[in-house]
C-alpha cells in the first residue's frame, strides 16, 4: 500500500509539472501591417471567451479563465491605450507598433481524458511579442561588410523609383570620397537626409525594403548616436580609410549596428520564439501597383528567410544557434474591406506571390498555415458585391470593390481594388467580443500547437 501510494504521488507531481506550459508567440509584419490592432483583438477575444465563436470550438470549450497580465511584464503591450482609441467615441484605430512589446496571458483549461483526476487544472502560459517586421530585413546584413554594403545601396539607388526619391541627396553621396576626413556635422544631415529619404520611399511609393530599418523603427534599446552613418556610394568590398576618415567613421557604426543592434535582437528575443503569425498588408500594394508588388515580394522574401531552417542552414550560421518555430502562420490582412467571395482571393494572390519562398520554409520544417483575416472587422456585407463601411465624416458608404483576380498574375499587373481607409465600427467595449473574421480559426491553431 506504501508503495502505491508513492507511484500515486509521483504521478502526481509529473501531471503538475506537465500541466505548466508555456508558449511563445511572434506576431510580426511590416508597418501597417495590422500588428497593433491584431494583438488588441487577439487579448480582447481570449478575455471573451466565453461569449464569441471561441465559445464553441475545442479546445476553448474546455477554457476555465483567462487573466491578461498588467504588471510586471517588461516593455508591456499598450492593451487599455489601444482599447481605449478603438472605443472612443468616435473611435480611432489604435497606435502602430514601433517597438518590440509583450503580452502575458494565463489560460487555465479543465483537463481531459485520463489525468483528470489527478490533475485538477491545465494551465498555459501565453506570450506574445510583438516586434516591427522591418527588423527582419536587416537579416541580411549580417553577412554583408560595410563596403558590400556600400555597393548594394548603390545599385538600389540607381533603379526607379529610388533614384528619383533620393533626389540631389545621391548626388551628394557620390561626391563624398571615402579616405577624406569625416565632416562631423554633415555626418548627422546626411543620415538625417537618408532616413527621410527612406521615409518618402515608403510612403511614396509603397517600398517595403528600407535600410537600415531602425532609422524609421528604431526602438528604444539604442542609443540614436549609434544610429549615424550613411552609405558611401564611391566605395566597396576593398575600400579602406584612416581613423577620422567618412569610411573608419560610418564603417565602425555599420559593424556595431550589425554586430550589436541586428544580432543582438535575434539572440535575445527571435530565437526563443515557438510559434510565429506573420501578417501582411496585400491589399495596400495591390492598390498601388506593380512596383509595390515587387518590392513586397521582396521584403517578405528577405522576412521568411527567418524562418527558413532548410537549405543551406544560412540562419543558423549567421545565428550561432538553432530557431525553434514550428508553426509560422501567414496572414493575408484586413480583407474584411472586399467582399466575402474575394477574401480568399486576396490570400491566394499573397500565396502566389510567395510560393517559392513558402516552399523554402514548409520544407525547412516549419508547419505553414495561410489564413485570410481581419482582426476588427469594420465593415458590413450587402449582399454578394456591396460593402458597406464607415469613411471619414461621411458615416457609412457604400461601395463596390473592384476586382480582385482569383490568381496573381505573373506579371504583377492587377487593376487596383480601389479601397478607402475606412473607420473602426462603433460600439467596441472590452467585455464584448469585437466583430472578427478567421480570428479564432488562428488562435486555435496557434494553442493547438501547443497541445493544451
Ligand atoms: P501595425 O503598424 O502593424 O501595428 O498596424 P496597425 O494595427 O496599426 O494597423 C494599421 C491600420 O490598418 C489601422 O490603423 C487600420 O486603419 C487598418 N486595420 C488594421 N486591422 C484592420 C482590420 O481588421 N480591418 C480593417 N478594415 N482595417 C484594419
Amino acid at each position: 500500500p506504501n508503495n502505491s501510494a508513492n507511484w500515486f504521488k509521483q504521478v502526481a507531481q509529473r501531471a503538475e509539472g506537465l500541466g505548466q506550459q508555456r508558449l511563445r508567440v511572434g506576431v510580426t509584419g511590416l508597418s501597417g501591417a495590422g500588428k497593433t490592432t491584431f494583438i488588441t483583438s487577439l487579448i480582447n477575444q481570449l478575455e471573451n471567451h466565453n461569449k464569441g465563436l471561441l465559445s464553441r470550438r475545442a479546445p476553448f470549450d474546455r477554457l476555465e479563465s483567462v487573466r491578461w497580465q498588467r504588471d510586471n511584464v517588461e516593455r508591456a503591450f499598450p492593451y487599455l491605450e489601444s482599447l481605449g482609441a478603438l472605443s472612443a467615441q468616435p473611435a480611432r484605430w489604435p497606435d502602430s507598433t514601433s517597438d518590440l512589446s509583450r503580452v502575458v496571458i494565463d489560460l487555465r483549461f479543465r483537463p481531459q481524458g485520463l489525468l483528470r483526476k489527478l490533475q485538477s487544472t491545465r494551465q498555459l502560459r501565453l506570450e506574445i511579442i510583438d516586434y516591427p517586421g522591418e527588423w527582419l530585413l536587416d537579416l541580411p546584413l549580417l553577412q554583408l561588410d560595410y563596403g558590400q554594403w556600400c555597393e548594394q545601396m548603390r545599385q538600389w539607388l540607381e533603379a526607379e523609383p529610388r533614384r528619383s526619391l533620393a533626389g540631389p541627396l545621391r548626388d551628394t553621396l557620390l561626391g563624398l570620397d571615402p579616405a577624406a576626413p569625416v565632416d562631423a556635422v554633415q555626418l548627422v544631415d546626411l543620415t538625417e537626409q537618408w532616413r527621410q529619404f527612406l521615409l518618402r520611399c515608403r510612403s511614396e511609393a509603397g517600398l517595403s525594403r528600407n535600410q537600415p530599418a531602425r532609422f524609421l523603427q528604431p526602438g528604444s534599446d539604442v542609443a540614436p548616436q549609434m544610429l549615424q552613418f550613411v552609405p558611401l556610394l564611391l566605395a566597396n568590398r576593398h575600400s579602406a580609410g584612416e581613423q577620422g576618415s567618412w569610411w573608419a567613421e560610418c564603417q565602425a557604426r555599420f559593424n556595431y549596428y550589425r554586430d550589436f543592434v541586428v544580432r543582438g535582437f535575434f539572440e535575445q528575443h527571435f530565437r526563443h520564439l515557438d510559434q510565429q503569425v506573420l501578417l501582411v498588408d496585400m491589399l495596400g500594394p495591390m492598390d498601388a501597383g506593380e512596383a509595390a508588388l515587387n518590392d513586397l515580394r521582396d521584403a517578405m522574401e528577405a522576412v521568411l528567410a527567418s524562418f527558413d531552417y532548410g537549405r543551406s542552414g544560412l540562419l543558423a550560421r549567421l545565428l550561432r544557434f538553432r530557431p525553434r518555430i514550428g508553426r509560422l502562420a501567414f496572414c493575408a490582412t484586413k480583407v474584411d474591406k472586399v467582399n466575402p467571395a474575394q477574401q480568399r482571393a486576396v490570400q491566394q494572390c499573397l500565396e502566389d506571390l510567395m510560393v517559392d519562398r513558402l516552399a523554402d520554409v514548409r520544407h525547412g520544417g516549419v508547419e505553414v498555415r495561410g489564413l485570410p483575416l481581419s482582426a476588427i472587422r469594420a465593415t458590413r456585407q450587402e449582399g454578394d458585391a456591396l460593402v458597406a463601411g464607415l469613411q471619414g465624416e461621411e458615416g457609412w458608404v457604400r461601395y463596390r470593390p473592384g476586382d480582385i483576380p482569383a490568381h496573381l498574375p505573373q506579371s504583377l499587373q492587377v487593376s487596383s481594388p480601389d479601397l478607402l481607409p475606412l473607420r473602426p465600427p462603433p460600439g467596441l467595449h472590452r467585455s464584448e467580443p469585437f466583430p472578427h473574421y478567421r480570428m479564432d480559426d488562428l488562435i486555435a491553431w496557434l494553442i493547438e500547437g501547443a497541445e493544451p
